[in-house]
């Protein structure tokens, strides 16, 4: 297999990474950016950015990560296509293999993978993927235009997606488990006075029906111990919203996590319980997961990863 040898390797291109990036680039450290499954991360399938400091009007999201990307660039940070696929952290150099195909030595490392969607589990969310079923409103709402949607979750990500479908569709459903939003005083009430949307507290969406493609969604409510009600209502889309996974899996044999993922560093810092191995943005913050968060802690990792080859 090709080996590659390489001063910083930065795994991840979000806020978090090019930070990462345009940090070690202006240390001379001549980062390696591999800019993974969704270039430019989570923020590209956003719409309007409006609490990124810097821009009174608002961004666009794929148009930050874009001026990110550059800025990097311009302090010479070689971003490529590619995949981290396997790890192994047990002695220096660390190796990262990339698409199965190639190793990168690196004898630092800044880890910005991010977090994914999570969906709910049902067969049939598999059986329709691509057909009716997506986590994503800004990448697919345009597909349900005049349309009958439903969105499930009841947090900050499901609120934003119901409000931005609702300015596509005919009908959104936002179906809640709980009998209460999680979301943010703002963003409950601007889905609670959007007559578009109907929320449906205490219901949970156990099965998806239809020929070709998403016809409908099996509810359940319930209505106190023991007591439920199941019937069907009829959509055009399915789109999840219950929060998001870390993607450090190929990292957990060598890393602290916590129960879900996330890899724990020590407080306040990026650092991770293996020397000159740093954690930055969503993979490692369960609490924050915030694009300006995420930036913050690439540069912090930067930093620490420019210390750590002084030593
Ligand atoms: P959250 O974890 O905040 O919310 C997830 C939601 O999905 C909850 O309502 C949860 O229900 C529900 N849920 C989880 N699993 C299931 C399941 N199996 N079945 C049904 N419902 C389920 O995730 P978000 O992605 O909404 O937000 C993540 C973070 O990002 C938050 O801190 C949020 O504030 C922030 N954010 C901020 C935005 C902004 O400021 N503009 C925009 C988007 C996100 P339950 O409440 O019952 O646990």
């Amino acid at each position: 297999m090709e080996i590659e040898k390489v001063k910083c390797l930065i795994i991840g291109s979000g806020p978090a990474g090019y930070t990462a990036a345009i940090y070690a680039g202006r240390a001379n450290l001549a980062p390696v950016v591999y800019a993974g499954l969704q270039p430019g991360g989570q923020l590209t399938t956003t719409t309007e950015v409006e609490n990124f400091p810097g821009y009174p009007a608002g961004i666009g999201g794929p148009e930050l990560m874009e001026d990110l990307r550059r800025q990097a660039e311009r302090f010479g940070t070689d971003i490529r296509y590619g995949m981290a696929t396997a790890a192994d952290l047990s002695a220096k150099p660390y190796k990262i293999t990339i698409d199965g195909e190639k190793v990168i030595e690196a004898e630092t490392i800044i880890i910005a993978t991010g977090a994914t969607a999570k969906y709910l589990g049902l067969e049939d969310e598999k059986k329709y993927a691509g057909m009716g079923v997506s986590a994503c409103a800004t990448c697919d709402g345009f597909f349900y235009r005049k349309k009958v949607v439903a969105v499930v979750g009841g947090g900050d990500t499901a609120c934003e997606e119901a409000s931005y479908l609702a300015s596509l569709a005919s009908k959104v459903y936002l179906i809640v488990r709980k009998p209460y939003l999680r979301a943010s005083k703002v963003m409950q009430e601007r889905v609670m006075s959007n007559e578009k949307i109907e929320v449906m507290f205490e219901h949970n969406a156990v099965g998806l029906y239809g020929e070709k493609g998403v016809e409908g969604v099996h509810l359940v409510k319930h209505m106190g111990e023991a007591n439920e009600e199941r019937y069907d209502v009829p959509i055009d889309g399915f789109f999840l919203a219950i929060g998001h996974k870390p993607n450090s899996d190929i990292f957990k044999s060598y890393l602290d996590t916590d129960e879900v993922g996330y890899i724990l560093t020590e407080p306040g810092t990026p650092r991770t319980k293996v020397p000159g191995v740093f954690a930055a943005g969503d993979v490692a913050d369960p609490h924050y997961r915030q694009a300006i968060t995420a930036a913050a802690s690439g540069c912090m990792a930067a930093i620490e990863a420019e210390r750590y080859l002084q030593q």
